[in-house]
C-alpha cells in the first residue's frame, strides 16, 4: 500500500514533485497538479471529476474533461507534461463535471481523422479538433434529443459513440478498452482500461468520497452499480503473490483518491452489504420511510454518508429501494 499512500500524500503537496524520476509541476496560483501514475500516464484531480490521460507518439488520450470552469486550467496542466496533440477525449458519463471541458479541450486538439469527425459530422465542421468518444447514451443526453434543449454546445458532444459492451483502440503502443456499464451510475457509463499502463479510469461508478451516486432519473440502478464495481474488481489485479512489492493495477475513481484492487473490493462489498440489508427490510414489508429509519447503511455512514448536500445517505437508500429488480438484485 505504500505506493498508493505515496500517491495519496502527493495529491495534497505543492510545488515540484518527483515520483520515480518523473516530475509533476504545479506552477502559479489556481493551477492544477499533474500526478504521474505511470511513465506515460497522468492524473489531474480537483477539476470537477478526476481526469486521466495517456501520452505517446500518437498524441494524448484524455479520459474525462472536468468541469467547464476548469477547462483552461486542465489544458494548461496537460500542456505542462505533453507537447503532443490531444487526439481523443473519452467520457465516462454525461455528467457536467466529467464532460464540461469537452468543447475547449477538443478544440485545442487535433483529430487523427482527416475526412470525418465521426457520427456523420465532418471533421472540418468541428474544426478538426480531438475526437470525443462515449457510450451512445452520453450523446443522447448531451444533444438534448430526449426532448429537452441541449445544455451543451455542439462542439462538446461526442463525435464517436458505441453501444457494444467493449469498444477498443490501440494507441501509443497499448490497448485501450472501454467497457460500457449499462444502468449503473447512469445509463451511459463507461470504464476505461489502459492495458499496458495498467490503469483503469472508473468514472462515477466508483466515488471514494461518498456512497456511489445512482442517478435513477438518468437510468442508474443498484444491480448495474454492483455489476460495474464487479467489472472493476475483475479487470484489476492486486499485488500478489509478492504483496510487499505494493504494485498492481491502479484505479482512478470519478472522485476521490486513487485505489488499488483491494480498495474496490471493499467498496463493492460495502455497497452489496447495504443492498442486502435493504432487500431484507423490503422482504419484511417495511415502507421506504421505515427502511430509512432502520439505518441500513450503518457502519459506513461516517466514511461515506451525508445528511445534507446533493447525495445524502437517504438518497442512496432510496435509489437502492426504487431500482431493486424482481430478483432482489
Ligand atoms: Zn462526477
Amino acid at each position: 500500500m505504500i505506493l498508493i499512500r505515496h500517491h495519496r500524500a502527493v495529491i495534497g503537496a505543492a510545488a515540484l514533485l518527483t515520483i520515480g524520476g518523473l516530475a509533476a509541476q504545479q506552477t502559479g496560483a489556481g493551477s492544477l497538479e499533474v500526478l504521474p501514475l505511470r511513465s506515460n500516464f497522468y492524473m489531474i484531480a480537483s477539476a470537477g471529476g478526476n481526469i486521466g490521460f495517456q501520452i505517446g507518439a500518437d498524441g494524448v488520450v484524455v479520459v474525462d474533461s472536468g468541469s467547464a470552469a476548469s477547462a483552461d486550467a486542465v489544458l494548461a496542466a496537460i500542456r505542462r507534461v505533453a507537447a503532443q496533440p490531444i487526439r481523443y477525449i473519452i467520457n465516462t458519463s454525461a455528467d457536467p463535471d466529467h464532460v464540461g471541458g469537452n468543447a475547449a479541450i477538443a478544440k485545442a486538439g487535433q483529430t487523427l481523422f482527416t475526412q470525418s469527425g465521426g457520427a456523420g459530422v465532418a471533421a472540418d465542421f468541428l474544426g478538426g479538433g480531438a475526437s470525443i468518444l462515449s457510450a451512445e447514451q452520453v450523446l443522447t443526453r448531451m444533444s438534448g434529443s430526449t426532448g429537452k434543449p441541449s445544455p451543451f454546445p455542439l462542439a462538446a458532444w461526442p463525435t464517436e459513440t458505441f453501444n457494444q459492451p467493449r469498444k477498443y483502440m490501440y494507441l501509443n503502443d497499448e490497448g485501450i478498452e472501454v467497457f460500457r456499464q449499462p444502468a449503473a451510475h447512469t445509463d451511459g457509463d463507461a470504464i476505461v482500461f489502459f492495458r499496458r499502463s495498467d490503469v483503469i479510469v472508473a468514472g462515477d461508478v466508483l466515488d471514494t468520497t461518498r456512497f456511489p451516486v445512482i442517478d435513477t432519473a438518468k437510468g442508474g440502478s443498484i444491480a448495474g452499480e454492483i455489476a460495474a464495481l464487479q467489472k472493476l474488481v475483475d479487470t484489476a489485479i492486486p499485488s500478489v503473490p509478492i504483496v510487499s512489492r505494493e504494485a498492481g493495477t491502479l484505479i482512478v475513481p470519478g472522485h476521490g483518491r486513487i485505489c488499488d484492487q483491494l480498495d474496490v473490493v471493499e467498496y463493492r462489498d460495502m455497497v452489496t452489504i447495504i443492498r442486502d440489508r435493504v432487500r431484507e427490510l423490503m422482504k419484511q414489508g417495511l415502507t421506504l420511510d421505515q427502511i430509512k429509519a432502520a439505518a441500513p447503511a450503518r457502519g459506513y455512514t461516517r466514511r461515506y454518508g451525508s445528511n445534507t448536500g446533493p447525495w445524502t445517505t437517504n438518497d442512496f437508500i432510496e435509489a437502492i429501494y426504487r431500482t431493486m429488480n424482481h430478483r432482489g438484485q
